[in-house]
């Protein structure tokens, strides 16, 4: 396959940009990166991809994602977080079966793929969403995806305890056992497109004994765990009070915190916290969306990254954010430090893509496999239309892409070498039918669970 024609950040260790630049990819892999001229000269394509007008990235790495709340989009706006789980998360997921898990996460990979993510980090699934069901589906969507089981051993959110919905509810060994068995049925399938992680439940929601041994399998598997971390202050006071330690500290004291850990959000870490991350080679994944609307509070972004912290970028869930755009994501990220500090270089356009690119594929333990163009790596790349009232003229396009593109001004998807999307269709799912089928299913639920979505406004 030659896509040719547009101009290529490549995000490669001198992130060199090549106008008028092409890719020519073999089989899964990228065998040449240069310009257009020089590519075609070198031979033809079974499949010419023309990228003019386009700017050609490295698929987007969305590194917290809740596949099951597509569904519930919608459903707990104006909430802060506990509340937000309590009263409308937990019961609507509580009541999820394997069919809703599926329709969710069709929805979800949908609308990922049509906005320019490639691979994508779920962090928590319980067992009632059915994970072969997802699996499937994700192996069907073309998509690269960890898909993280949860493990938990508690019903309880740091101090508050017995809170969670009883259909949320599953036991210690089980789960781990769950992660066990899903690791050996799904890791590496798909020509190695799907891998499966530990999804840690928060603080309190495991004994420090289970969070050790999470550890402990997590390292005898080879294999990555991801867990919400200092996202809320009772984050803090949980450990504090219970183990007189601050929640990163507490995490390392269990043996947890290393190279293959994601925490996510670290609102309120200290910088004590940040550099136990930065030693430990762990990754933080900022959701600056979902901890605006939630209020939870601002994560110190650039000071993470300058002690040392690998930091990459998620967009959550849809009832937190509500939306699994990475390209709207990053301006938020951007935007969301600037106001903070009130000084514009704080983040720039550069250091957000590279959070949503290469320091993702870092996060994953990917590095030399995705993230960035460069020959050798596996060809995953998000073709995004210039061509717009909004992106012309190109004076930037790495300032087009974090301030002014949108997930729809994406045009064509390439994962593994094979094409997900092209001109805005989708070749792996059926679009009508998965939207279809998430109407239906959501309704459902929500009369199932006699949750009532009243609209402050009253229909006529
Ligand atoms: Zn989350």
């Amino acid at each position: 396959m030659l896509v040719s024609g547009g101009t290529v950040i490549t995000m490669d260790a001198h992130r060199r940009v090549i106008k008028n630049g092409a890719v020519r990819i073999r089989d899964n892999r990228i065998e040449q990166v240069g310009k257009a001229d020089e590519l075609r000269k070198s031979g033809g394509a079974d499949v010419q991809i023309d990228a003019d007008g386009m700017v050609i990235i490295p698929g987007l790495i969305d590194t917290h994602v809740h596949l099951a709340q597509a569904l519930i989009r919608g459903c707990a706006d104006d909430t802060e977080l506990i509340g937000w789980l309590q009263k409308f998360v937990w019961p609507l997921q509580g009541n999820f079966d394997a069919r809703d898990g599926k329709a969710s996460a069709e929805l979800c990979m949908l609308e990922m793929i049509k906005s320019g993510t490639t691979t994508f980090l779920e962090s928590l699934l319980h067992s009632r969403y059915g994970f072969d069901g997802i699996a499937n589906s994700l192996q069907e969507s073309g998509m690269r995806g960890v898909l993280s089981k949860t493990v938990m051993g508690l019903p309880s959110y740091g101090g508050k305890e017995s809170i969670m919905h009883p259909g949320m509810i599953e036991d210690a060994q089980t789960t781990l056992r769950d992660v066990e068995a899903h690791f050996k049925r799904w890791n590496g399938a798909a020509n190695d497109r799907i891998k499966v992680w530990y999804g840690a439940r928060s603080l309190g929601g495991c004994t420090p004994e289970l969070f050790s041994q999470i550890a402990t399998e997590a390292r005898k598997l080879g294999t990555g765990i991801t867990m919400h971390l200092s996202e809320v202050k009772e984050d803090v006071k949980y450990t504090q009070e219970n183990f007189g330690m601050m929640p990163a500290e507490f995490m390392k004291k269990l043996g947890f915190v290393g190279p293959n850990v994601v925490f996510v959000h670290g609102v309120w870490l200290t910088e004590k916290e940040w550099a136990i991350l930065a030693e430990k080679g762990a990754t933080l994944a900022h959701c600056p969306s979902s901890n605006m609307k939630i209020a939870s509070g601002i994560a110190p972004i650039p000071e993470m990254i300058r002690a040392g912290v690998n930091v990459s970028l998620g967009c959550d869930g849809g009832p937190s954010n509500n939306c699994y755009d990475m390209i709207r994501e990053m301006k938020t990220a951007s935007l969301l430090q600037k106001a903070r500090l009130l000084d514009p270089l704080v983040m720039d356009a550069e250091t957000v893509l590279e959070m949503a690119t290469i320091r993702g594929a870092k996060a994953l333990g990917l590095q030399d496999e995705i993230g960035s163009i460069e020959v050798g790596k596996k060809a995953d790349l998000a073709l995004v239309s210039m061509n717009k009232p909004h992106l012309t003229p190109v004076h930037n396009p790495v300032s087009h892409l974090v301030y002014a593109a949108e997930g729809s001004d994406v045009d064509t998807v390439i994962v593994d070498g094979k094409l997900v999307m092209e001109k805005r269709i989708v070749k792996t799912l059926d679009e009508e039918l998965v939207l279809q089928e998430a109407n239906e299913r959501g309704g459902k639920l929500l009369e199932r669970t006699g949750i009532v979505i009243s609209p402050k406004w009253p229909p006529a």
